[in-house]
């Protein structure tokens, strides 16, 4: 068995049912894709609209495509017919694209609200008052070609585990007070959790982690 298949299977068989493993394919070839595959894996993520979509034609269309980047909003187009699930959408303007895109195309598409968690200021997201901002208004409550199924964050970057816990423990509280007040979002999946955080993203409550390195080996 090649080293991404041990790599994957050993990681699956840490997770309980309820929990999805994406599996971040971002700047591997196609060939290593495929080994995950051919075990039985089929989600996967990438970062980058083009390098997406061409290794979505390449491959098989029974996989699960998940967009983890940052979308811009004059590349929606190239994703909508086959994205599985965008983890990365960050404001009203981008929804009311991929809205608007979905609509031509007569699709409903799930996507995650990326929560700004993390103490580095570089990283994307809503903050809290932003995002209960964004669900209560007009133009969010109409979009009717999107649907949102939770939420999506990045803890920072550091040693610091305590730092990381108490991240990863603000998201799931934003995701239970959501699920527990009345408004359009299904608050289902949370998205946390890489290689190098992942078990105590799992811990925190997360039900879908994004893991490249620990899978397919560090990227240049
Ligand atoms: C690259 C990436 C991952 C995976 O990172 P690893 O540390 O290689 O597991 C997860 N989530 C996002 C948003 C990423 O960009």
């Amino acid at each position: 068995m090649s080293e991404i298949v041990l790599n994957l299977m050993k990681i699956k068989d840490s997770l309980s049912k309820s929990c999805t493993l994406v599996a971040v394919s971002k700047t591997k070839p196609i060939k290593d894709i495929e080994q995950a595959y051919n075990s039985g894996h089929r989600d996967f993520g990438e970062n980058k609209v083009q390098e997406l979509a061409e290794k979505a034609g390449y491959l098989p269309k029974d996989i699960r495509w998940h967009f983890i980047g940052h979308l811009q909003r004059n590349k929606v187009k190239y994703i909508i017919p086959f994205i599985h699930l965008i983890h990365g959408v960050d404001s009203l303007r981008l929804l009311n694209e991929i809205n608007k895109r979905a609509k031509n195309e007569n699709k409903i598409i799930h996507c995650l609200l990326q929560v700004h968690i993390a103490e580095e200021d570089t990283k994307f997201g809503f903050n809290k008052p932003e995002l209960l901002d964004m669900i209560q208004q007009d133009n969010f409550k109409e979009l009717e070609n999107v649907q949102i199924n939770g939420l999506m964050g990045m803890a920072t970057y550091t040693a610091d585990q305590d730092q990381i816990r108490r991240e990863f423990k603000s998201l799931r509280r934003l995701f239970e007070e959501l699920r527990a007040s009345d408004n359009k979002l299904k608050m289902k999946t949370l998205s946390m959790g890489m290689s190098g955080d992942y078990l105590a993203a799992l811990e925190e409550g997360s039900n879908m982690i994004r893991i490249g390195s620990a899978i397919f080996g560090e990227r240049n």
